[in-house]
């Protein structure tokens, strides 16, 4: 049984498991490996000396769908506690801000310069992606 490091021509890296160089040889030729992550049949073995190298962007992707998933949970909870306020935002946190509205978890959209004209009045707003990441605040 060897191991290789393998690499689809999306840049997924993965380990495959043969019986022999041979064996791997027959799987690649014949379609039958394939990248686990996108399908891809396209797939090259890494030479050893980059091994090294590539365990980063595997270890980064982890780290990014572990992101993916934390942010996923924060979006659930201001979707399920924030009131949607849409384009208003900046209004209504701004009127919050003053008393002229009582104080309630919001969200909705602003633009960077209406973010940072209410982080300059000293308002809390925190940039969340929600659906586009340059548009979507959360107070
Ligand atoms: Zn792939």
């Amino acid at each position: 049984m060897i191991v290789y490091d393998l690499l689809c021509n999306q840049g997924h890296d993965f380990e495959g498991w043969f019986d022999d160089a041979r064996d791997y040889e027959k799987q690649l030729g014949g379609g039958i490996l394939q990248c686990p992550v996108c399908g891809s049949a396209e797939v090259r073995k890494v030479p050893s000396a980059s091994r090294l190298n590539l365990k980063r962007p595997d270890a980064n992707q982890q780290e990014g769908k572990r992101r993916q998933k934390l942010l996923q949970m924060v979006q659930e909870h201001v979707k399920r506690n924030y009131e949607d306020v849409g384009s208003r935002f900046a209004e209504e946190a701004r009127k919050m801000h003053y008393g002229e509205r009582e104080r309630r978890n919001i969200r909705g959209a602003a633009s960077w310069a209406e973010f940072k004209e209410l982080r300059r009045e000293g308002i809390e707003a925190m940039p969340l992606p929600l659906h586009s990441p340059s548009k979507e605040k959360l107070n």
